[in-house]
């Protein structure tokens, strides 16, 4: 485990790269936009590219109701141009909350008494891989505190079991990881195992505002934090998720953080980041800044943010969670999110426990509990196509991650039969009878919108046929 003065020595070189002054001139200078230019903005998002700051300044200073419309609108656009309707669902697998930090808004920081610590064990981490299985999901995102039990080689080695717990029909194919910053040398064991995606959320760009809420222990130190993904490409991983705690500080300010953080990965490793998260606080056990966050979003604010989000960095993958309530997630899955969880237990241990249990060791209350199969259902009955696909992951199809975006077809072409062959398998496997009868009809629609002429068709209907005849794992 490191020690702070080892931490406190390997950022004593170090600059930001988040130009905080700079941040808040263009905030100031773009209020008021024309809404010419905030057009012109908008058409150049739509074009494929990446806006700069002082462009996602100016939208973020759109305040007319009208001109606002056209912000969402164009969001709603670029989701159905460029990345259909396919959602990606995916499992939080919470494996121990002990921790040694003291971050004011979590309920797992060192100095809350009053949650119930533990970690699970490898047998315990089987059982609840299992239950995930059993439900159908085939993506995880495993999420450890920070804590010398929790070093490099416990949490690989609870990634090698997780690649390795089959239960039934059921595996897990891609498993994300969001843990603490780690030293290049530690990346690499995680590289060896075969991650999917390294998460490292900044909670606040807002150096101030980090030193008040990170109080002790080593994500105190801000800069350690900030390049903990530069370390993940040196060490060969090139495939990372960025995101920011919303209602730290002032979400504009947070939101030209994440675009500052994105330009910076990509001007030094040529590759932006794969997934953005946006989490709004929640209330926690015991965690009074979380019942009263100093910057709190509202619900229309939080909106915009992820229709700016959206134009901003159109080849980046958004994951909204199920913090937030349904009605919020519904509408916001509009503006482009492309990932969600679905059935979510935060809990340590609590997919294969009681729900009683479950809270006393939850970082935070989730605003959206509904069951895999109840989103899956509303997801279809929505006209969206949910996916559990791994495909370019499987296929080492990572570092480039704006292929998704930038080759023309790309979306047609893998993701939508990807997303159309693991759907498939979710309802022959483990779906009820009305969720598959909605999803079997959602899948004659989707193969409907494929020309017959289209070449790759036949292949797809070659694999459908496949899946039913009881073969896993095909795609493209
Ligand atoms: S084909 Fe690749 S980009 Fe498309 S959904 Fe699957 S993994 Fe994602």
């Amino acid at each position: 485990m490191l020690n702070i003065s080892y931490i406190n020595k390997a950022t004593e070189n170090l600059k930001s790269f988040i130009p905080e002054d700079k941040i808040f001139e263009l905030l100031e200078q773009t209020k008021n936009p024309d809404p010419v230019r905030v057009r012109e903005i908008i058409q150049k998002s739509l074009d494929k590219n990446r806006l700069e700051p002082v462009e996602m300044a100016t939208l973020l200073n759109v305040e007319d109701k009208e001109l606002l419309e056209e912000v969402f609108e164009g969001a709603r656009e670029l989701k159905r141009r460029i990345y259909g309707n396919r959602i990606v669902l995916f499992a939080p697998l919470y494996i121990g909350n002990e921790c040694i930090n003291n971050c004011q808004y979590c309920g797992f920081r060192v100095t809350n008494n009053n949650i119930e610590r533990r970690s699970l064990n490898l047998e315990e981490v089987v059982e609840e891989v299992k239950a995930l299985e059993n439900k159908g999901h085939k993506r995880l995102i495993v999420v450890f505190g920070e804590h010398p039990m929790y070093d490099a080689k416990f949490m690989t080695e609870t990634i090698k079991t997780i690649y390795n717990t089959k239960e039934g029909k059921g595996e897990i194919r891609r498993v994300n990881v969001n843990a603490a910053p780690q030293t290049v040398e530690d990346y690499k064991l995680f590289k060896e195992v075969g991650i999917g995606t390294f998460q490292i959320f900044q909670e606040t760009y807002h150096t101030e505002t980090y030193k008040k809420y990170h109080i002790s222990g080593p994500k105190s130190n801000y800069l350690w934090r900030l390049y903990g993904l530069d370390r993940a490409f040196e060490a060969g991983l090139d495939d990372v998720g960025i995101g920011a705690l919303f209602g730290l500080y002032d979400w504009k300010f947070e939101a030209m953080g994440l675009l500052y953080h994105t330009i910076h990965l990509e001007e030094t490793f040529n590759v932006g980041p794969h997934t953005i998260s946006f989490p709004r606080i929640e209330p926690a056990l015991d965690t009074p800044l979380a019942e009263r966050p100093p910057y709190a979003v509202s619900d229309d604010d939080f909106k915009k943010l992820v229709a700016i989000l959206r134009l901003a960095v159109p080849y980046t993958g958004l994951i909204l969670t199920a913090r937030e309530p349904v009605e919020i997630r519904n509408e916001v899955l509009k503006f482009g999110v492309s990932q969600i969880d679905g059935g979510s237990s935060i809990g340590v241990g609590s997919y294969h426990e009681s729900d009683e249990e479950k809270i006393k060791r939850s970082q935070f209350l989730l605003g959206d509990n509904r069951t895999l199969d109840q989103i899956i259902e509303e997801l279809s009955e929505e006209g969206y196509l949910p996916s559990f696909c791994t495909g370019c992951y499987r296929l080492g199809r990572t570092g480039e991650h704006f292929m998704e975006f930038a080759i023309p077809g790309f979306v047609k072409r893998f993701c939508t039969p990807n997303a159309i062959l693991t759907f498939l398998e979710y309802l022959e496997d483990y779906a009820p009878e009305k969720t598959r009868e909605i999803g079997l009809k959602r899948i004659e629609e989707e193969l409907k919108n494929i020309p017959d002429d289209n070449k790759f068709k036949m292949q797809l209907l070659e694999k459908i046929e496949k899946v039913r005849a009881g073969e896993r794992d095909l795609y493209f």
